[in-house]
């Protein structure tokens, strides 16, 4: 039988859910697709992309034969490039290792490269309607609101203790309901900042709005530290015209992309001399530093 809150969440998904075309797909390849996209880029941010690939790639096997540079081209300005890289990789490997058919089982999902648990359980949940609760920052934040945590919804345990909530709120007939209900109500009601909880439909009973302690939850207990980095590229013309270019190959951001060639500082300054004729020396180029910025 269904709870208080899930009965509530489903009725307003009745008529509050967003159209949009990965939701109208029972295809595993499909929803994977969308929610790798969808991983760190907004909904309309990913659509056009999400349309153009599942055009140039209809199935897994389309996906796994094309060349990665293709795979990449596709992929240009959408950022954080390993997903496409995983993608392409996972796609082989499901060509090679399952026959072209996608894995059916939680446990072959996850173990897929890319795949993390709220991915598998989408997968799980959308395309075979297993009851796998999908657990996001969007999930987190309505949870830790709607019962009253206090505990930093970043800690292990506390996402153990929403996770069991979960489990025993789901049910077993409509999780893809369920799950994109959730999703759909963090990402347009229980907002970051000042939430909806006048048009929310678990109102009555979420801790939070009682207490109104919608600007405290959820506690977060992490501060991401961030790095800054410096990117020296050189405009290198050979005389024919031309322009000089390499792959990035090392294993980090942006690898099998192409750049001009650079030098990499901890500073913002410009190369000295000194730096600039280093990196000549070290590429074995014989051109001069006309046109390069030096200090
Ligand atoms: S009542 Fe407000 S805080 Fe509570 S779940 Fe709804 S939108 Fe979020």
């Amino acid at each position: 039988m269904s709870s208080p809150f899930s009965k509530s969440l489903l009725r307003w998904f009745d008529t509050e859910k967003r159209d949009l075309p990965w939701k109208e797909t029972r295809d595993p390849y499909k929803i994977w697709i969308s929610e790798i996209i969808l991983q760190q880029t907004r909904v309309a941010q990913g659509l056009p992309y999400y349309l153009q690939f599942i055009t140039r790639f209809p199935d897994v096997i389309a996906l796994a034969n094309a060349p990665q540079d293709e795979v990449l081209k596709l992929w240009e300005g959408l950022g954080y490039y390993s997903r496409a890289r995983n993608l392409h990789h996972t796609a082989q490997l499901i060509r090679d290792e399952y026959n072209g058919k996608f894995p059916d089982t939680y446990e072959e999902v996850l173990a897929l490269k890319g795949i993390g648990a709220y991915t598998a359980a989408a997968i799980m949940s959308f395309a075979y309607g297993k009851a796998y609760p999908v657990l996001d920052g969007n999930v987190k934040r309505v949870v830790a609101r709607y019962l009253g945590i206090h505990e930093a919804a970043d800690l292990p345990a506390t996402q153990k203790t929403i996770m069991a909530w979960l489990n025993g709120e789901i049910p077993k007939s409509k999780a893809d309901d369920f799950n994109q209900a959730l999703l759909d109500l963090g990402a347009t009601v229980c907002l970051p900042q000042n939430p909806l909880c006048n048009v929310c439909p678990v109102a009555l009973d979420c801790v939070a709005q009682k207490e109104e302690l919608q600007g405290l939850l959820p506690v977060k207990s992490k501060v991401v530290k961030k790095k800054d980095r410096f990117f020296h590229y050189f405009l290198i013309i050979h005389p024919a015209g031309q322009i000089l270019i390499e792959q990035r190959n090392s294993k980090d951001i942006w690898q099998g992309l192409y750049q001009f060639p650079m030098v990499e500082t901890n500073t913002d300054k410009s190369l000295k001399k000194t730096e600039v004729q280093a990196f000549f020396e070290e590429t074995g180029f014989s051109v001069g530093t006309d046109g390069a910025k030096i200090d």
